[in-house]
């Protein structure tokens, strides 16, 4: 039986924000929380500096990048490959975003071989899988999901496809202050994680997260879902406050 345990993370997506002065000023306000992993994803550029400003915090708070390429190195201007995200301190590293998906035009086999090439470098990937609306609306919210799933379990090996972290992020709930409501959360998370143990023939308990326009209001809606192991924030965690309150509220939820 192949069985890897699922865990409370939080985790912070930055996006295309940031700057030095507000790296510092987040990092010492952030707190450790108990039995929840912190995971910060800066903008590459930052997370070498991110690493030194964490210092002592880094078993509370774990660092990633938003992306990498598939590639191990060479020529492919402007890109940053798992292993370098790694030498700059990173543990992790989110694949698959719908933000990718839509403005870099990232197919599902691409964003496979980037999780291949994650776990190549010894990084965590977090794959992002949701629908838009119109996917929704049009009762393919499940059939989206199942295609982008499968392609990455076709390209890992069973042991890391097990170990993936994947993050339920409808694409209409990201940034718009709209979520999703538990039943739609709760349907999904208990989908993906049949959808997986069929492909794995076997019982998994790798974490399933949850995101789009999470904020202290919408969270303990979710953490208290038992299928939800946690959160991807954008808007919300961009305030190191907020990203506390929102882990606290983790940290005291059933799930
Ligand atoms: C995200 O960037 O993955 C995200 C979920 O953003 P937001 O929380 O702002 O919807």
């Amino acid at each position: 039986m192949t069985e890897s345990a699922s865990r409370k993370i939080l985790a912070a997506n930055w996006k295309m924000h940031g700057s030095k002065a507000m790296l510092g000023a987040y990092v010492a306000r952030l707190k450790p929380v108990e039995a929840v992993e912190l995971v910060l994803f800066p903008p590459v550029g930052y997370l070498g500096l991110a690493a030194e400003l964490i210092g002592k915090m880094a078993p509370f708070v774990a660092l990633g990048a938003q992306d990498t390429h598939e590639r191990e190195t060479g020529a492919f201007t402007g890109e940053t490959s798992a292993a370098m995200i790694a030498d700059l301190g990173g543990r992790y590293v989110i694949v698959g975003h719908s933000e990718r998906r839509r403005y870099a035009h990232e197919s599902d086999e691409r964003i496979a071989e980037k999780a291949v090439a994650a776990f190549r470098a010894g990084l965590q990937p977090v794959v992002c899988v949701g629908e838009t609306l119109e996917e929704r609306t049009a009762g393919m919210a499940q059939t989206v999901v199942k295609r982008q799933l499968e392609a990455v379990a076709k390209a890992l090996p069973s042991a890391d496809y097990a170990r993936l972290i994947v993050a339920y992020e409808p694409v209409w709930a990201i940034g718009t202050g709209r979520s999703a409501t538990s039943a739609q959360v709760e349907e999904m998370h208990a989908f993906i994680r049949q959808a997986r143990e069929s492909a794995l023939g076997s019982r998994t308990l790798s974490t399933v997260l949850y995101g789009g326009s999470v904020s202290e209001n919408s969270a303990p809606g979710f953490f208290n879902l038992g299928s939800v192991d946690g959160a991807l924030v954008g808007g919300a965690a961009l305030d190191a406050e907020r990203f506390v309150r929102i882990a606290e509220l983790l940290r005291t939820a059933k799930c």
